[in-house]
């Protein structure tokens, strides 16, 4: 027997059309790319929404096509998403560090149809646009005024596009299974791959992370989603802020300490979410002015793993509360949020769980197996290969009848290595293509790493493999030492020794300036492998 319940579509453009309706006068503030402050709200970004899906319209946007967005995180990028999949086409986030090759290949492997992009950004459209093989026209997100001169074909500017049509638009109805959203993810090893959500996937995990112990969302929080909008849609923030009428503040192509404290303090934001990387120049910038943003409860870290050092100084020294987060492209993205129980009283047991990357948020089912499949112990210490399956977890890459990433079960392999405690809490060791295998055994690096960047003279650090002729590898630590301090490898293992077993202890350590990060802020081992990969081990 069924329930006797609407089938009422879940779909993105009633997030926006709710938010008006329900916190209408809720703002959106942006630094804009221009430079000004813009603030305007929900009602305004959804009348502004309207007259761009007419746009699209008038543009023959047709259901499914797909719609790049090189662009930072402001309020055009905000109305682009809701514009785009609201009308039944699919937004395409393009990131803007990507090497031109990437974004050549993925722009037609997509087929984008248009490109909205940032006045600043445009000269990497250029440059990539004769090998582009189904675009039709680019919109420059700016005003006349701004527009920059050019010599390509079909440029439009975005505020004569949106001004030039009325917002008198009525969301089209749909099946929520429609393709909504295309990420496509980083491809260190081969060709990147795409993952393609849902609106109901989006929904969902809209639903998901405003829960109280996920991400907190509600109408009285002010949001600075650091993490930008090309990364995994923002962490899906644009989407759970909208549903519950957050103010939210977007902070343009500006993401140094100085810029994000400005407007921590100055629109009073509670909650931000962003990578350790971005948060490593915000505690600088608070450490060197002696300053705190008063209003700010709680941060989200995640994208990789945040050490304890960066935990305690948020939480002891700004009494900002730090929830630890898993996740990754292919899981739109959230996995799993670290908050301690409540029976966790002491703080040092606190401590020990918020350094762990959490337990699965509702709807997120998880395991770990050996190389041949079978389910490992979740007693914290056994690590094998983590497996998920969920309904905003991709059954399938775009354009990829079969992979080799999911079983016969349906669970699809992360590509992390890790283990389960007994009170559920999950820790990644490591990326399976970072784990050093020593001697037959697994050495996982993140932990060698969080323990060296608690050393109060290293500001940032980073553990790979290199070959050693006895125990195949052996670890090899490289850290950035803070301004004007320089750490020998001795200083390093007697910091580490009685902290790490004796055989994860590096074999040596090398100091260099600043460490490789990738497209979305990560540390590049790949480039620390191509540059150490034939380091001599002191050791050998
Ligand atoms: P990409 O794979 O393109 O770098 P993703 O955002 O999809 O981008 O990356 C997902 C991966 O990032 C995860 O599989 C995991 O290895 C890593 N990651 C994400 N969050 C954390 C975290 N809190 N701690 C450790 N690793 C993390």
């Amino acid at each position: 027997m069924l329930g006797q319940i609407m089938d009422k579509q879940l779909l993105i453009s009633s997030l926006l059309q709710h938010a008006d309706n329900t916190s209408g006068n809720r703002e959106i503030v942006t630094r804009t790319a221009e430079g000004p402050i813009h603030r305007y709200t929900y009602r305004d970004a959804h009348r502004r929404a309207r007259q761009l899906a007419n746009a699209l319209r008038a543009l023959d946007v047709q259901m499914g096509d797909r719609i790049a967005t090189m662009a930072w995180n402001t309020h055009r990028h905000f109305e682009v998403y809701f514009a785009v999949s609201g009308s039944g086409a699919v937004t395409h986030t393009l990131n803007p560090r990507l090497h031109p090759s990437q974004l050549t290949y993925i722009m037609n492997h997509a087929e984008d149809a248009f490109v909205f992009v940032d006045a600043n950004l445009l000269p990497l459209i250029e440059s990539v646009a004769d090998a582009l093989h189904h675009l039709r026209g680019v919109i420059v997100m700016t005003d006349r005024a701004h527009m920059p001169e050019t010599a390509l074909p079909n440029i439009l500017c975005y505020e004569e596009l949106v001004a030039g049509h009325s917002d008198d638009f009525e969301w089209p109805v749909f099946d929520e299974k429609t393709a909504s959203s295309l990420y496509y993810t980083s491809g260190t090893t081969g060709n990147p791959k795409g993952a393609l959500f849902s609106h109901r996937s989006t929904v969902i995990h809209a639903y998901a992370s405003a829960l109280p112990d996920v991400l907190n969302m509600g109408e009285s929080e002010v949001i600075l989603p650091v993490v930008p909008m090309f990364h995994v849609n923002a962490w899906g923030i644009p989407y759970g802020a909208t549903m519950v009428g957050a103010k939210m503040v977007f902070p343009g192509p500006k993401l140094d300490g100085a810029s994000i404290h400005e407007l921590l303090v100055d629109e009073g934001v509670t909650f931000a979410a962003g990578v350790p990387t971005i948060w490593l120049m915000l505690l600088a910038h608070w450490r060197e002015t002696q300053s705190s943003a008063p209003a700010l409860k709680r941060t989200v870290i995640g994208g990789s793993a945040g050490p304890e050092s960066m935990i305690r100084e948020f939480q002891d020294d700004h009494g900002v509360e730090v929830r630890h987060a898993w996740g990754m492209t292919e899981m739109s993205p959230l996995g799993t949020v670290s908050i301690p129980k409540p029976s966790m009283t002491d703080d040092n047991k606190r401590m020990r769980k918020q350094v762990k990357q959490g337990r699965p948020v509702f709807g997120v089912e998880m395991r770990i197996v050996d190389d041949t499949g079978t389910e490992l112990t979740h007693d914290g210490d056994a690590f094998g290969n983590l497996e998920v399956r969920g309904p905003w977890i991709i059954d399938n890459y775009f354009k990829m009848d079969q992979s080799d990433s999911h079983n016969a079960q349906g669970w699809f392999a992360t590509g992390d290595v890790a283990t389960i405690d007994p009170d559920g809490y999950m820790e990644i060791t490591d990326r399976s293509k970072d784990v050093i295998k020593s001697g037959g055994e697994w050495i996982g690096t993140i932990e060698i790493e969080n323990l060296a960047m608690s050393h109060p003279d290293v500001v940032q650090a980073a553990v790979i493999g290199v070959p050693h002729p006895k125990w195949d590898e052996r670890p090899l630590l490289i850290i950035v030492p803070a301004t004007d301090k320089s750490l020998t490898h001795d200083d390093m293992t007697d910091f580490l020794r009685n902290k790490l077993t004796n055989w994860w202890l590096p074999d040596d350590t090398v100091q260099i300036d600043e460490l490789p990060l990738g497209a979305t802020g990560k540390v590049l081992k790949t480039r620390l492998r191509e540059q150490f990969g034939d380091h001599k081990l002191p050791t050998v």
